[in-house]
């Protein structure tokens, strides 16, 4: 066995489709050449969204697919004290700050269309006084990066900020710019460790040496690149794969018709069937 190692990451927020099983060929397909390992996190940090019953759905799914994974799963929701004890890191380096803002004021102070969890808002701390009063009176916030901070911790690293790509076959160190992400969420009250946190950790922690993931996550791993260089975290190598494709151009999700994999299956679809349906030989 090689030290090539890898992950499948699904959130159990509904049951897998076809794009979740495109993802998964495409990780135990790269395991598989380089003799390596792949490892099962549930990433269900969301708790509004994420249901014991998707999880259990998920591991019935990849048995049907007859994708194995090395136990024991890593299950986020059990780790939280760690992704706390990241924060308390950052935050005690003055790197994070509380955000006070709603969705909607986001909303209004950014571009129109844009997207509040994923577009470059930069904010501010409130005023010492300012904050306790909203703090004793209950409002919730949300823990940010500062992404200003961060370039100031990182001197000139921040402008070197990379990653080695390696979509194409042959690794390539591509620059990589957080600052279109503004100050990212790290943390907040319904959902204590964000994605981009708990991912990082987990990436460094499992000792991942390969990353791979749709081409949608390809810019957002920038963001990675920045709390991987904060955090002194090693860094895997990124194979982003081409996305499964609905009749209208745009990515598969539920809106546009993609159904669970388990209507295939009732259908009496096979696994090679779904391979062929995602474009995988
Ligand atoms: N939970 C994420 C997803 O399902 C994982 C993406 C990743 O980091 O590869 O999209």
């Amino acid at each position: 066995m090689s030290d090539f190692v890898t992950r499948f990451a699904p959130s159990p927020t509904g049951y897998l489709h076809l794009g979740h099983a495109a993802s998964a060929f495409h990780v135990w397909d790269a395991a598989r050449a380089a003799g390596g390992t792949v490892l099962l996190r549930i990433e269900d940090i969301d708790r509004t969204r994420c249901r014991p019953e998707y999880e259990a759905a998920i591991l019935e799914d990849l048995a049907w697919l007859r994708l194995d994974w090395q136990k024991p799963l890593r299950r986020q929701s059990d780790h939280f004290d760690e992704y706390q004890a990241v924060l308390d890191t950052l935050r005690a380096r003055g790197l994070l700050y509380r955000c006070f803002r709603t969705r909607r004021e986001i909303a209004a102070a950014l571009p129109a269309g844009a997207d509040p969890d994923e577009t470059g808002f930069i904010g501010r701390p409130l005023p010492e006084a300012e904050e306790r009063s909203r703090l004793a009176r209950g409002h919730a916030f949300a823990w940010r990066l500062s992404l200003a901070a961060a370039r100031d911790a990182l001197g000139p690293r921040f402008a070197g900020l990379s990653y080695v790509d390696e979509s194409s076959g042959t690794p390539r160190r591509v620059s990589a710019d957080p600052a279109p992400f503004g100050d990212v969420v790290l943390a907040r009250k319904e959902t204590p460790a964000s994605y981009h946190l708990a991912c990082c950790h987990d990436d460094a922690l499992q000792g991942i040496t390969h990353v791979i993931r749709g081409e949608d996550i390809r810019e957002m791993t920038a963001v990675h690149a920045l709390l991987q260089a904060l955090m002194d975290w090693p860094q895997p190598v990124y194979r982003f794969h081409p996305l499964v494709l609905g009749p209208d151009g745009k990515k598969l999700s539920k809106r546009s018709g993609d159904r669970g994999l388990r209507a295939y299956r009732d259908e009496g679809m096979t696994p090679d069937d779904l391979r062929r349906l995602t474009g995988l030989p």
